[in-house]
């Protein structure tokens, strides 16, 4: 694709990215057939393509964005099915980011649009407060059916996936959990923000697991938010500052891997290289910390686990933070078939469940109608269980789903002798 930046444009780092990556796109049109929101809209707009040209001509022209490249690029899940697809390269994350924050610097949104999404940024990646967010939130939570039907969608849609209670855990708080046997490595556990607040237990069989086949594991009292939450809404220097801070602590701890056990954060920090490219003090730190993370399955590939006898039909739903933006596509199947569960494939795998970050928030008729799609797909598989691995995905699916959805991890470290996962017994399941 020709270009047109002046070259005092092309001072700037993130313009002179962006130029690179419309370069490489040759308009060929094969990313349409798998974006979810061309597929569900069938709007040229809605669909990679459409919002490569939508971005181009709205840096090149250096202008503020309108109503029309807002809404187009919001309505974007930022689910990367566009990068497994395209053939040629076009990495269609670093543009959307780059929009994303031109966006949210030059776009007046209705102030009470405004006000949510500032009150999502800040909230949501400090456990703390969250955790207030949600026991009040729970109590406003029947209201839900009534502020949909006043119009009042996205608090409705917010309400809707708020729980009614939080669960507890005591192993998964900031502390050193030593490994069982031969030690084998130390690895650093993202304690994660909303995930240590909603579902804490997953991060209690990551650690059950780890320690079982000889790994220590430590959960750092000092690192913060990942900054992917703010990162995919535009606000960049909240998300780099968040992201500094964590960087730092990891750093200091100076584990042999870091491990994530939420895939949409573990994309992000795998692409801290990226974010910190230009800034002297922690480009060199970030690029570090990004080449020691892992997501949980690529650790666990490591370990060569044994053969189990798990016996329960699990249908996989590859979050496409997972398949798409760190392209582990094959592991965390293979780790659950060799711990004896029976796997089955979703048909229309690639495309997301709508959940994305703060999108079934801020998106909720598009995120609700990938979601009931996704569940139809799912339900031709007739699982008992799915499995998957990352908390919005899981928050998303199980709040319509028959069956429960639990993380991969606490699948594996019940095959391997740990307790079943809460909503696994009421699936009637025994995985010994
Ligand atoms: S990231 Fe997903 S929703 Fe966005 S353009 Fe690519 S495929 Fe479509
Ligand atoms: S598949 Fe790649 S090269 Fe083709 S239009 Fe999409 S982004 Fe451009």
């Amino acid at each position: 694709m020709q270009t047109h930046f002046t070259p005092e444009q092309l001072q700037d780092p993130a313009l002179a990215d962006a130029n690179g990556i419309l370069r490489a796109c040759v308009h060929c049109g094969f990313c349409t057939a798998t974006c979810p929101t061309y597929v569900l809209l069938g709007d040229e707009l809605d669909s990679p393509r459409g919002r490569i040209y939508l971005i181009k001509q709205m840096l090149e022209e250096g202008r503020p964005a309108t109503v029309s490249d807002a809404r187009h690029i919001d309505r974007c899940l930022s689910c990367l099915s566009c990068m497994s697809t395209c053939p040629s390269g076009v990495n269609y994350m670093h543009l959307i980011d780059t929009a994303r924050v031109h966006v949210e610097k030059t776009f007046e949104r209705p102030a009470a649009e405004r006000l949510l999404r500032k009150l999502l940024a800040f909230v949501m990646p400090r456990p703390g407060l969250f955790r207030h967010l949600i026991s009040a939130a729970a109590l406003a939570k029947p209201f839900a059916p009534l502020l949909q039907r006043l119009g009042f969608r996205r608090m409705a849609a917010a309400l809707a996936l708020t729980p009614y209670s939080l669960p507890r855990e005591s192993l998964g708080r900031p502390g050193h959990y030593p490994a069982e046997g031969v030690r084998k490595g130390r690895a650093v556990l993202l304690r994660g923000c909303v995930q240590s607040v909603v579902d804490p237990g997953i991060n209690a069989a990551t650690i059950r697991l780890l320690n079982r086949f000889g790994w220590d594991v430590t959960v750092s009292g000092g690192e913060s938010c990942c900054g992917s939450l703010p990162h995919h809404m535009g606000k960049d220097e909240a998300a780099l500052d968040f992201a500094r801070r964590t960087i730092d602590q990891w750093t200091e701890e100076n584990p042999d891997i870091i491990v994530i056990t939420s895939s949409g954060c573990g994309t992000t920090i795998k692409d801290y290289g990226h974010m910190f490219r230009t800034d002297d003090a922690y480009a060199a730190k970030a690029q570090a910390i990004a080449a020691r993370t892992r997501d949980i399955s690529e650790l666990l590939e490591m370990l060569e686990l044994p053969q189990g006898r798990a016996g329960v039909r699990v249908a996989y739903h590859s979050a496409c933070s997972l398949q798409h933006g760190q392209q582990l596509k094959t592991g965390p199947q293979a780790l659950l078939r060799r711990a004896g569960f029976e796997v089955v494939e979703v048909p229309e795998g690639h495309i997301c469940c709508g959940s994305a970050g703060t999108y079934n928030i801020l998106q909720p008729e598009i995120s609700q109608r990938l979601r009931d799609r996704k569940l139809a797909n799912i339900a031709t598989t007739a699982p008992r269980l799915i499995a998957t691995g990352n908390i919005g995905c899981i928050t998303q699916l199980g709040l319509k789903s028959s069956v429960p959805v639990v993380h991969t991890v606490e699948l594996l470290d019940w095959a391997y002798g740990g307790p079943a996962p809460a909503l696994a017994d009421q699936a009637g399941t025994d995985a010994h």
